[in-house]
């Protein structure tokens, strides 16, 4: 069975894709591209908002390496970006922090409209979910209109806060616009999914490696 699974990054763990840091894996994506893929991406970096992105990211990345926290980013993102209106997707479990978000960019000069999960009060049975889900609350989580409302309101950068696994999914499918992801929910973890990662070996082994509790 192992034989046949198709390495991949994941299986080499370089942190340093460059050939000082030792001999490439058989497998390495940096060696097997395709003829043109790499010009072909350089390009793609060249489209004038691509570029603006990037370079922002770049520069925000190097001058404020562990320095500014993921919030403090995210706003001198907008800033050199020149966003002036944000707009925040929600889930209604982390309003409280959407709120406290909301407050920190207003004071901070940004424009803020944001949009609640629940936002359209649609059924679950409405769209096909069975009843017995609406034992935990009767309203869908409503990513579509969430990021249809962002898009009307002309936000300029899109915030996701908390959104949940899937719901998160349909409204970066249907984003308009740059958005980036400040919140993620883990209702286990205090919304720090990483530290299933960092106990998989641990506390958290026979939760994540159900057939054999080692891998
Ligand atoms: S690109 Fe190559 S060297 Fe870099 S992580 Fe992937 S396999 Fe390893």
């Amino acid at each position: 069975m192992k034989d046949e699974i198709v390495r991949s990054c994941v299986d080499c763990g370089s942190t340093r894709c460059d050939e000082e840091s030792g001999t490439y894996p058989h497998f390495c994506l940096s060696q097997h591209m395709a003829e043109g893929e790499k010009e072909a991406l350089i390009a793609a970096y060249g489209d004038e908002e691509n570029y603006k992105i990037m370079l922002n990211a770049a520069q925000i990345e190097y001058e404020g390496y562990c320095k500014l926290c993921r919030v403090e980013e995210t706003m001198e993102f907008a800033r050199r970006m020149g966003y002036k209106k944000i707009g925040i997707a929600t889930c209604l479990g982390l309003i409280r922090e959407a709120r406290i978000l909301t407050k920190v960019l207003r004071a901070n000069g940004f424009e803020v409209f944001g949009v609640g999960c629940k936002a359209g009060e649609i059924r679950k049975t409405a769209v096909g979910i069975p009843a017995e889900c609406e034992n935990l609350g009767e309203h869908i989580c409503n990513p579509i209109y969430q990021a249809k409302m962002l898009a009307e309101a002309k936000c300029e950068l899109n915030i996701v806060v908390g959104l949940c696994v899937g719901h998160d999914s349909l409204f970066y499918k249907y984003a308009q616009g740059v958005t980036t992801t400040l919140v993620v929910k883990d209702r286990v973890t205090g919304n720090n999914p990483a530290a299933a990662l960092y106990n998989a070996e641990g506390y958290y082994r026979r939760k994540l490696f159900p057939q054999k509790g080692q891998e």
